[in-house]
C-alpha cells in the first residue's frame, strides 16, 4: 500500500490524514488496517515510531464512523490500555487528530488527577476510552465505568504492561470485557508470558511484524556545530559549499526563521525554497516537486511541515536550529539515510540551546560528537566559544576515527530506556496534559527509510 487512499477510510479521516502530512503509509500501518477494517484480531510485533497508534487508530475510527451508534452511559465502545501516563494520552490525542472531522467521544482514564472528572467524562458513555491498568481498574471498583459493551479492545505495549508489573492487573480487565469483541495487541518483544496472554486474549488473530529497528543511526553520521547564534547562517551557507550534497534538507523551528533562511542563502548565491505551514497546498506541492526531481537541492522545513515530506535521496539533514522536543531530531535526521544509504546529520547548537542538546543525547543515549567552528574557517565574532573548553575543542578537531570510534561506542548504549518515559506510579500517576510531547524512538527512523 502506497497511499492511505487504498485502504477505504472513510473521507473525514483521509481528510484529517492529507492536514497531517501522512502521504505513505508505514508498514505497521500497511499491513495492520486491512486486517482491522477486516475485523480480524492482530497481534503486532512493532515498537513505538514505528507509527503504530495510527495503524489501529485509523481502522478504529472508520468502523465507529460506519457504525454510529451512540455509546450506553458509563460504557465504552473502543478501550485502550496503555501502560503510562504520558502514552495514553499521546494516544487520546491521536485518536482525536486523526477523527478530528467525526464526531467521536473520547476520555482519558489515567491516575494522578482526581477521578471526578473522568467519572463525570464516562457517565454519558464514550466511543474510545484510553487507560492505564490501575486507574480503570479503580474506576470500574467505583461503577464509574463498565466494560461490558466493549466493541475493540487494544493491549499497547503489552511487554512494557509485563515489565511495569500489570499483568495481573491487565487479567483482571479482560476478565470483564464480552467475549464477542475485536482484539488488538502490540508488543515491541513477545516473552512467553504475554505470547501466552495473546492465546488467552485473541481468537484466530493475525500476526504482523515489523522488522527490529535497530541500526539506522549508525548510518548517519551525526555531527553537531557549536556555534553564535548570529554565526549560524554563515556556517549554513559555509556547510551547504563546503560538503558534498546532493539534497539538503535544513530544519528551523519557527515559519518565519525558515522563510529568513532562504534569503539569507539567496544573498550567498544559494538557491533554496522553504516549506511550512503558511504556503498553500499548491506552493507546497510544487516546492516538494523541486525538491523530488532536483530542480533545488536545498529545502528549509519545520518539523509539522517535513512530516509529509517522503523523498529519497536526501543526502543531509541540518538543523539550523536545535529542536525543543528531544523527538523531534530524531524525525529530522531519519530522513536521511533511507533504503540502506548513508547520511549526514549536523546540527548548529548556539549556547541557549545547549539544554536541548543535552536533552537529544539523552534520548538517544549517545553524544554527539561535535565540530568547533573554527575547523570550518568561517569567519567568528569575538564571543564565540561559549561553553566549550580547550579539550572539547581539541577533541573537536581530532582525528575523524576518533569521532568514529566514539560514535561507535556510544551507538551500544543506545538502546537504553526511554528516559522521557515516566514511570506511572500506580494508581496515582501524575499528568500534565501540558507537559505531553510526541515520544518516538529510533524506530522512526526506521520507518521513514522503509517508505
Ligand atoms: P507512533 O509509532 O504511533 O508513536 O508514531 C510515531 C510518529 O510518526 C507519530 O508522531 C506520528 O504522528 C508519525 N506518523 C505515524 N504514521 C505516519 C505516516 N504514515 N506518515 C508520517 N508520519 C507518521
Amino acid at each position: 500500500m502506497n497511499s492511505f487512499n487504498e485502504f477505504g477510510l472513510a473521507e473525514p479521516i483521509l481528510r484529517s490524514l492529507s492536514e497531517e502530512f501522512y502521504i505513505t503509509p508505514t508498514p505497521i500501518q500497511a499491513q495492520t488496517i486491512p486486517l482491522v477494517l477486516a475485523l480480524r484480531d492482530v497481534v503486532g510485533i512493532a515498537q513505538t515510531g514505528t507509527g503504530k497508534t495510527a495503524a489501529f487508530a485509523l481502522p478504529l475510527l472508520n468502523l465507529l464512523a460506519k457504525s454510529r451508534v451512540p455509546p450506553q452511559p458509563k460504557c465504552c465502545r473502543v478501550l485502550v490500555l496503555s501502560p503510562t501516563r504520558e502514552l495514553s494520552g499521546q494516544i487520546l490525542d491521536s485518536f482525536r487528530n486523526y477523527g478530528r472531522h467525526l464526531r467521536v467521544r473520547s476520555a482519558l482514564a489515567i491516575g494522578g488527577v482526581p477521578m471526578g472528572r473522568q467519572v463525570r467524562a464516562l457517565a454519558g458513555g464514550v466511543d474510545v476510552l484510553v487507560a492505564t491498568p490501575g486507574r480503570l481498574l479503580d474506576l470500574m471498583q467505583n461503577n464509574a465505568v463498565r466494560l461490558d459493551r466493549i466493541e475493540a479492545f487494544v493491549l499497547d505495549e503489552a511487554d512494557r504492561m509485563l515489565d511495569m508489573g500489570f499483568i495481573h492487573d491487565i487479567r483482571k480487565i479482560i476478565a470483564r470485557l464480552p467475549a464477542r469483541r475485536q482484539t488488538l495487541m502490540f508488543s515491541a518483544t513477545m516473552p512467553k508470558v504475554i505470547s501466552q496472554l495473546a492465546e488467552q486474549m485473541l481468537k484466530d488473530p493475525v500476526r504482523v511484524a515489523v522488522t527490529p529497528v535497530a541500526s539506522t543511526a549508525e548510518r548517519i553520521a551525526q555531527r553537531v556545530i557549536h556555534v553564535d547564534r548570529n554565526a549560524k547562517a554563515g556556517m549554513l551557507a559555509e556547510l551547504l559549499r563546503t560538503e558534498r550534497i546532493d539534497r539538503a534538507l535544513v530544519f528551523t523551528r519557527t515559519k518565519h526563521g525558515a522563510d529568513k533562511v532562504v534569503r539569507t542563502l539567496a544573498k550567498s548565491g544559494l538557491p533554496a525554497e522553504a516549506i511550512h505551514g503558511n504556503k498553500s497546498q499548491n506552493q507546497r506541492q510544487r516546492v516538494l516537486a523541486n525538491f523530488r526531481e532536483g530542480r533545488v537541492r536545498i529545502l528549509i522545513a519545520t518539523d509539522i511541515a517535513a512530516r509529509g515530506i517522503d523523498v529519497e535521496g536526501i543526502s543531509h539533514v541540518i538543523n539550523f536550529d536545535l529542536p525543543n522536543i528531544p523527538e523531534s531530531y530524531v524525525h529530522r535526521i531519519g530522513r536521511t539515510a533511507r533504503a540502506g544509504a548513508e547520511g549526514v546529520a549536523i546540527s548548529l547548537c548556539s549556547h541557549d540551546e545547549r539544554p536541548f542538546l543535552r536533552d537529544i543525547e539523552k534520548l538517544i543515549g549517545m553524544a554527539i560528537p561535535s565540530v568547533g567552528q573554527e575547523s570550518l574557517q568561517v569567519p567568528q565574532p569575538a564571543q564565540q566559544r561559549h561553553g566549550q573548553n580547550r579539550r572539547q575543542q581539541r577533541k573537536a578537531n581530532g582525528k575523524r576515527g576518533f569521532r568514529d570510534k566514539q560514535r561507535h561506542k556510544d551507538n551500544s548504549h543506545r538502546h537504553q530506556t526511554n528516559q522521557h518515559r515516566e514511570q506511572p506510579q500506580h494508581g496515582s500517576d501524575r499528568h500534565s496534559e501540558q507537559t505531553r510531547t510526541p515520544r518516538h524512538d529510533f524506530a522512526d527512523v526506521a520507518f521513514m527509510r522503509s517508505r
